[in-house]
């Protein structure tokens, strides 16, 4: 038995990346005794395009990482390109978010955050996973009293026992599983492949969009490319796809990359036979489809609650914006020594995303429709306005008052399907 074994924590957090890290900081910021664990040992890869959009930059500026800025590779915003036409949209000035965002390998990110966490007084161990939940009834229904922890290296077990639990477990979420939550596999989720490659415009000030991929044979491909500057002599190359697309189920997405690689614009000068690494693929699972969110004294963030974006699959930023929350609102729960606040958590995810995530929910079916994708966009590179509407929507930056995105997205769905 370790150390901790008779420690008993006010929060015990399963996994330490963006969710679970911005869950650190904010529960130690609030005074918690806080023990964070993840399973590997950091700096650590993580399959990512490694774009942090104005609002996770938000949210990093909140937890005082403003220093790192200058050290980060800055854009401007999203260069289009998309039947031969290409837009580039600068990021919308707004009164809460940045009009800027960065590029930054999640090896650096992640680091960075717990070690953000790791300042403001938690504890995190690395090469430490959480195998098995432990409860107070043999149910397995009532509060968790903490969890069985692994250490990777020697193998060792010990049990750790805390009042409130937090899943930030990724987008596998075993332990999440262990508490009972699942996928709503009636909705979309997303999958994403992605390598590096050496560019001489590694340092290009805008991220970038293809909406409209051909393989080697001029066949159109599943699914929309990426290229992300470094700024480090690299750019980050990678294609995702929503599994409302055709061939989702059937797809090669080794194959899928090796096309997008060769179908790269000349302007990136890249070597599509050199990449960096091999490509890596992962899921995105998306607009809320985990339930439930909360148990009597836990709650799930991140990848693990499904929080990614269903209009570009970015999941950072929703990440880092759950984890401050469920932080938050489990520090109420321990100042008035009262569970029933933990509701709020369910009633803070519906203001914040559930409309929001259900028009995502409906335009990621929508898309699955070629036809329509290709409307969609044939019509909307037509109008610089319109992009910008669109990129204000994908990228959730609309400003307070401006119309709802749901009534915004339909009419601009509509008026596109009937123009052609
Ligand atoms: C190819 C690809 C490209 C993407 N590109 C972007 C992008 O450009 N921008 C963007 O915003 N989002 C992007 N995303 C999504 C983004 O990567 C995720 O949304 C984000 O990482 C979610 O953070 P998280 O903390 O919830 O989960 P994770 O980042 O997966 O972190 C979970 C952590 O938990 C640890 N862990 C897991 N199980 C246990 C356990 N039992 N015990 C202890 N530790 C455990 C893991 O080691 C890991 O460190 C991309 C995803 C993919 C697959």
């Amino acid at each position: 038995m370790a150390s901790d074994a008779e420690k008993s924590y006010d929060l015990l957090i399963v996994g330490a990346g963006p969710a679970g890290a911005a869950a650190a900081y904010w529960a130690a910021k609030r005074g918690l005794e806080v023990l964070a664990v993840d399973k590997q040992h950091f700096p650590r890869d993580k399959t990512c395009g490694d774009g942090l959009t104005p609002r996770a930059v938000k949210e990093l500026s909140d937890m005082g990482l403003e220093g790192e800025f200058t050290s980060w590779h800055r854009h401007q915003g999203l260069r289009v390109r998309a039947h031969g036409t290409v837009l580039e949209l600068p990021w919308p000035s707004h009164p809460t978010y940045p009009d800027y965002g960065f590029v930054v390998r999640r090896r650096d990110l992640d680091k960075l955050v717990a070690e953000r966490a790791l300042s403001a007084g938690a504890v995190i161990r690395h090469g430490v996973e959480a195998v098995t939940p432990l409860w107070d009834d043999a149910s397995k229904s009532g509060e968790l009293t903490g969890a069985v922890l692994r250490n990777k290296a020697t193998g060792e077990t010990e049990q750790v026992k805390a009042r409130f639990v937090i899943v930030a477990d990724g987008a596998n979420s075993r332990f999440g599983r262990a508490l009972g939550t699942k996928r709503d596999r009636s909705l979309a989720q997303g999958m994403a492949i992605r390598t590096y490659y050496a560019s001489p415009v590694h340092d290009d000030p805008w991220i970038e969009s293809a909406l409209d991929i051909t393989d080697r044979q001029g066949n159109t491909l599943p699914g929309y490319g990426w290229v992300f500057p470094l700024g480090d002599g690299k750019v980050n190359v990678g294609i995702g796809l929503l599994s409302t697309f055709r061939d989702y189920k059937s797809v090669n997405t080794s194959w899928l990359m090796e096309e997008w690689a060769h179908a790269l614009p000349d302007f990136w000068g890249v070597d599509p036979t050199r990449p960096e690494i091999t490509p890596v693929g992962g899921r995105l699972p998306m607009g809320g489809s985990v339930q439930p969110k909360a148990g009597p004294n836990w709650l799930i963030v991140g990848d693990a609650a499904g929080t990614v974006n269903p209009f570009n699959g970015e999941g950072i930023d929703y990440a880092y914006e759950t984890g401050r929350a469920a932080a938050n609102i489990i520090a109420s729960a321990v100042a008035h020594s009262d569970l029933s606040i933990l509701s709020e958590y369910s009633r803070w995810l519906e203001t914040t995303y559930g409309l929001y995530f259900r028009v995502g929910h409906l335009f990621a079916k929508a898309i699955g429709n070629p036809d329509l994708i290709r409307r969609l966009t044939n019509s909307g590179m037509q109008s610089r306005t319109f992009m910008e509407w669109a990129l204000r929507i994908m990228a959730n930056l609309l400003r307070p008052g401006e119309l709802k995105p749901a009534e915004l997205a339909y009419a601009a769905m509509k008026g596109l399907a009937k123009t052609r």
